[in-house]
């Protein structure tokens, strides 16, 4: 098995996310964590591109309504329909309208454990349950109820890969090989060397 720092995830700053000027602060917050930043590109993605990218896992339609589903009950609010996979028909397709709507920032980040602590440093998906300290708990305020009464996705400014079998699948859906590039950062000796020789003169 590859050493944990091989681990790579998938991250698309979303269009509000581009619009709100905050690429940099979600940059930022990848960086500090130790992560190194091995891709990254902007473009106004297609509708068709999205609904690849979101259906990539299969599971993710049944997932995902059943998520939507469990919001809305531990709020003691009736769901708009008890069908996992119908909730999610409407997601996909407010999905694609928001996920096009101007560009995108995406990118690949890699470092020990990238999946989970990019999600963890992301946040929850509805933003109005994120907790605080994670970018969609401290820049956003969207929740389902507001947005399935509006009828368009959830804001919630940016995407991370859910498992690193995601991530996989998702960095090859948006990235070239060759636009994948393999450097050292200076800063991994001091969160991965396992003898810290050659620090001391
Ligand atoms: P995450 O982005 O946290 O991995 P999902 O994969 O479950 O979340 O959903 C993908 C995206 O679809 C979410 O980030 C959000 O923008 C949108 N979305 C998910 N559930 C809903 C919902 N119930 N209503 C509106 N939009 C939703
Ligand atoms: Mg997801």
């Amino acid at each position: 098995m590859a050493h944990h720092k091989e681990e790579r995830t998938y991250v698309m700053v979303k269009p509000d996310g581009v619009q709100r000027s905050l690429i940099g602060e979600i940059i930022k917050r990848f960086e500090q964590v130790g992560l190194k930043l091995v891709a990254l590109k902007m473009f106004v993605p297609t509708a068709e591109m999205i609904e690849q990218h979101y259906t990539l896992d299969p599971e993710w339609r049944r997932v995902t309504g059943e998520k939507t589903i469990k919001g809305y009950k531990d709020k003691g609010l009736t769901p708009p329909s008890e069908d996992p996979l119908e909730i999610t028909a409407k997601i996909l397709a407010n999905l694609k309208k928001y996920m096009v709507s101007g560009p995108v920032v995406a990118m690949v980040w890699k470092g020990a454990h990238a999946v989970k602590i990019i999600r963890k440093v992301v946040g929850g998906t509805e933003p109005l349950t994120s907790d605080m300290g994670t970018i969609r708990g401290d820049f956003v305020l969207d929740s389902y109820q507001m947005s399935d009464t509006d009828g368009r996705a959830v804001r919630n400014l940016v995407h991370a890969s859910g498992s690193p079998a995601e991530a996989e699948m998702e960095i090859s859906h948006w990235f070239k090989k060759e636009e994948l590039i393999d450097y050292r950062l200076v800063s991994e000796q001091i969160l991965y060397d396992v003898n810290l020789d050659g620090i001391l003169e």
